[in-house]
């Protein structure tokens, strides 16, 4: 099964393939699909609908089964911030390192303790016929007050997952994809694929 994704985030697409592929489905980028580079814009207020008008903006422009991810930060302390907002929390989409430096300087007086977050990551898979199927998958753990590792991407050197002592960047990207909000989604949409067969 081809299915095409509509996330430009190299990291990201190679997250998704590494799970998908074991399922027998194979990613191509909505580049190789032939779809003509256009902005979808997230003015969503929550991962789901964000993902699920990228999805749909791109199966669309194709007409083949597409994917979406939409994720973000949710930290606990600022109620949830950054969120849907994460790719441009200082202003600048996609500015990871810029993102980073305001996340730190909006926590530095938040103690240790209190600075509990989580990974949400929201996923849609859209058919032709206009159906589709929605994962959410969701991985806690805490924001540091350092920048720790270089693998990853974006607040990867900031956040610790539960039940480990290295940030996402310190981990493999094999070590994260096993634990991370993206596999987590993607298990769930497994089960939902596999329910949609029957
Ligand atoms: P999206 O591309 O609109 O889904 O924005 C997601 C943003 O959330 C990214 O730009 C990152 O800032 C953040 N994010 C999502 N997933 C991850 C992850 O696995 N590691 C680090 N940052 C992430």
């Amino acid at each position: 099964m081809i299915i095409v994704a509509a996330t430009q985030n190299k990291h990201k697409i190679e997250e998704i393939s590494a799970i998908t592929k074991p399922l027998g489905m194979e990613i191509i980028s909505r580049k190789d699909a032939g779809v003509p580079d256009f902005e979808v814009e997230e003015d969503g207020e929550t991962f789901e609908e964000n993902s699920e008008k990228k999805a749909r903006a791109i199966m669309e422009a194709c007409g083949q089964v597409t994917i979406a991810d939409d994720s973000g930060l949710m930290v606990d302390a600022l109620g949830g911030a950054p969120g849907v907002y994460s790719a441009r929390y200082a202003g600048e989409e996609g500015n990871d390192a810029k993102n980073n430096v305001k996340l730190l300087a909006v926590m530095s007086d938040v103690p240790m303790k209190e600075r509990t977050a989580k990974f949400v990551s929201v996923i849609t898979m859209v058919y032709p016929d206009g159906s589709k199927l929605v994962a959410r998958g969701e991985c806690r753990g805490h924001i540091i007050f350092e920048e720790r590792g270089t693998n990853g991407f974006g607040y990867d050197p900031l956040f610790v997952p539960e039940g480990f002592s290295k940030t996402f960047a310190e981990l493999t990207a094999e070590e994260k994809n096993k634990i991370s909000h993206r596999a987590s989604a993607l298990r769930e949409l497994e089960r939902l694929l596999k329910e949609r067969e029957e």
